[in-house]
C-alpha cells in the first residue's frame, strides 16, 4: 500500500491523457496509465506510453503502464487489478480515452460498425470502468472515512454541438454527460465526487487531420478566446479537481473551451 494517492488515467499515452497524468504526478499522485495502440504487425506499441511513464517517473512518482482496450470487459478488469495489486488503492479515476470515427461519414450513410466502435470506447468503456472503480472506492471508503475519492469524465463540446458527419461521436459524448449525472447522484452518499470536463478544440493527434479547418474557424471567431486549447488547459482543470478545490461541485461540467459554449448575439 502506497502513501501517495493513486490515479488511473485511461488513454494517457499521448494528448490530453498524457498531460493529465503529468499534472497528477506533479500534484503527488502515483499513476496507472492505460493505452491501446498496436504496431502495424499487431504487437502492442508501447513507445508513447513508455514516454509518458518516463516523464512521470522523472517527477518522482511511480507509474505503471498497461495496454488495454477500454471497450473490453477483460481489459478493464486487468487495469483495475493492476492498481489493486501494485498500489492497493485508487483515489481518482480519469476516463479520458476516446476516439473519433475512423472516417467521418454523413449521418445518413454512417455505419453501425463505426457506431459500435465509437460508443464502445467512448461511452460503454467508461460507464463500466466507472462501475468497477466506484464499487472499489465504496469498499475503500469503509476503511478510510476521510479520504477523498473522485472520478473525472472527459466529455466534449460535441455533447451538445451537432456535427452530422460524426454523429456517433456526438452521441457518445452526450452519453458521458448523463453518465456523469448518474454517478454523481449515486455516489454522493459515499462522498465520491464525479465531474465532467468538456474540452473544446484542443491541439492533439485527434484534431491534427482537421487542423486547417479549425485554424480558419478560430481565426474567424468560432471561440471567443482566439486560440487552440492545449492538453495542459484540460490537465489544469483536472488538477483543480484532484486538489479538492471543487469538492462541493459534484455533477458539474467544467467547460475548457475558450468560451465556445457561450451563446452570442
Ligand atoms: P488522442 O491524442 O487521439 O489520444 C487518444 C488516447 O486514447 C491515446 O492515449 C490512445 O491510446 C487512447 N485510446 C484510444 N483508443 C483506446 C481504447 N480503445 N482503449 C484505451 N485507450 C484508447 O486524443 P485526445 O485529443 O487526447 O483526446 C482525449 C479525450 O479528450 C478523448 O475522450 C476525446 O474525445 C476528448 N476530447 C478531445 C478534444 C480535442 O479537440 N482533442 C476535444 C474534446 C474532447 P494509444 O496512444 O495507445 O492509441
Amino acid at each position: 500500500m502506497t502513501d501517495r494517492p493513486v490515479a488511473i488515467v485511461t488513454g494517457a499515452s499521448r494528448g490530453i491523457g498524457r498531460a493529465i497524468a503529468i499534472e497528477l504526478a506533479t500534484l503527488g499522485y502515483n499513476l496507472v496509465v492505460n493505452h491501446f495502440d498496436f504496431t502495424a504487425e499487431g504487437k502492442p506499441n508501447k513507445s508513447n506510453a513508455v514516454q509518458t511513464q518516463k516523464q512521470i517517473k522523472d517527477l518522482g512518482a511511480e507509474c505503471e503502464i498497461l495496454r488495454g482496450d477500454v471497450s473490453s470487459a477483460d481489459d478493464r478488469s486487468h487495469l483495475v487489478d493492476l492498481a489493486k495489486n501494485k498500489f492497493g488503492r485508487c483515489d481518482l479515476l480519469v476516463n479520458n480515452a476516446g476516439v473519433a470515427p475512423s472516417k467521418r461519414m454523413d449521418i445518413l450513410e454512417a455505419t453501425e460498425e463505426s457506431f459500435d466502435r465509437v460508443v464502445g470506447i467512448n461511452l460503454k468503456g467508461p460507464y463500466f470502468l466507472t462501475q468497477q472503480v466506484a464499487n472499489w472506492m465504496v469498499e475503500q471508503r469503509k476503511q478510510y472515512p476521510n479520504r477523498p475519492f473522485r472520478i473525472v469524465n472527459i466529455g466534449s463540446v460535441s455533447a451538445y454541438a451537432s456535427s452530422p458527419s460524426r454523429g456517433e461521436y456526438c452521441i457518445s459524448k452526450a452519453g458521458i454527460t448523463m453518465m456523469t449525472k448518474l454517478y454523481a447522484d449515486r455516489l454522493a452518499e459515499y462522498n465520491i465526487g464525479v465531474f465532467e470536463i468538456s474540452p473544446g478544440i484542443i491541439a492533439t493527434d485527434m484534431t491534427r487531420a482537421v487542423k486547417g479547418k479549425y485554424d480558419k474557424l478560430i481565426a474567424e471567431g468560432l471561440t471567443p478566446t482566439k486560440r487552440w486549447g492545449q492538453p495542459e488547459d484540460v490537465a489544469k482543470a483536472v488538477g483543480a479537481i484532484a486538489e479538492g478545490r471543487l469538492d462541493f461541485c459534484t455533477g458539474t461540467i467544467i467547460n475548457v473551451d475558450g468560451g465556445f459554449h457561450l451563446k452570442r448575439l
